[in-house]
């Protein structure tokens, strides 16, 4: 072990100190004097993505780029929904039901997320939920080895 009041151990760590500074700020000017590539595809890829139309994850239907939700299936596709406080109640419904009725990934996390996340928010109606959401992951929908995803 090398004596902490050793002068040439403490003139090490300085070196070594210094060292290591010198390749951080080497890392700075490296990343920050990189070419920039805004866009990492081409101007056919840009034209596509332009006219292209947004479209509901769960059914398909296309949607106008200010919906809120789905006029085809009634769920949440507009992109602040999760973030404001009134929308965002109807995209926790939303996954809460497709507890219920059993479409989700057949995946023990999964089931366990549902039992955490209705144990924290309504710890008094739980115990029904969950012996809900039992029964469904057992017997899924389309019968045993059914998937739990909606089509
Ligand atoms: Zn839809």
């Amino acid at each position: 072990m090398i004596d902490a009041s050793d002068p040439n151990a403490i003139i090490g760590r300085i070196a070594l100190g210094g060292l290591a500074l010198a390749a951080f700020w080497r890392l700075i000017v490296w990343v920050r004097d990189a070419p920039v590539k805004p866009d990492p595809w081409d101007a056919e890829v840009e034209r596509q993505l332009s006219e292209a139309v947004e479209v509901c994850p769960h059914c398909l239907t296309e949607q106008p780029p200010t919906a809120w939700f789905c006029k085809g299936c009634g769920r949440a596709v507009g992109p602040y929904n999760n973030l404001m406080p009134y929308l965002q109640v109807f995209s926790e419904g939303e996954v809460f039901r497709n507890g219920a009725s059993g479409q989700f990934r057949n995946r023990p996390l999964i089931l366990t997320g549902y039992f955490l996340i209705y144990l924290a928010i309504f710890p008094l109606l739980a115990p029904i939920y969950l012996l809900w959401v039992l029964a469904v992951f057992r017997n899924p929908p389309g019968g045993p080895g059914a998937p739990h995803l909606r089509e």
